[in-house]
């Protein structure tokens, strides 16, 4: 059994090489022969432990990505691509509520991208 489940979180991380988000549901269908409450049992250890974190870049939907590189995110609303952008922290943070911090990688931009623009 142990030795299953070592399976599991190995072909689960490996989906995410080359990817950049990924959902729950995107992870079963690259990986059909893992039933879906062990992906998500494996995922959100994984955030426990740091490996994968959570991003939120449309509505009801949780996706995941690898948490060693944190970025900000660009959405376009028409086809829901999205891009790994680098927000300047320091404009952003005048505009707080008085006291707040600002979480790192917790900024996403909406609008169109260039091949929505282009249609
Ligand atoms: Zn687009
Ligand atoms: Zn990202």
């Amino acid at each position: 059994m142990q030795r299953r489940n070592t399976k599991n979180k190995k072909l689960i991380l490996d989906v995410f090489e080359g990817k950049h988000t990924l959902t729950v549901q995107e992870i079963c269908q690259l990986l059909p022969e893992i039933e879906m409450s062990t992906v998500y049992r494996n995922v959100e250890r994984f955030v426990v432990d740091g490996v994968l974190r959570e991003v939120c870049t449309h509505p009801n939907i949780t996706a995941y990505e690898y948490a060693k590189d944190i970025h900000d995110h660009f959405v376009c609303d028409n086809c829901h691509a999205i891009d790994e952008i680098h927000i300047r922290r320091g404009s952003i943070k005048k505009t707080l509520p008085n006291g707040a911090i600002m979480q790192d990688g917790g900024v996403v931009v909406h609008g169109m991208c260039k091949e929505c623009i282009k249609d």
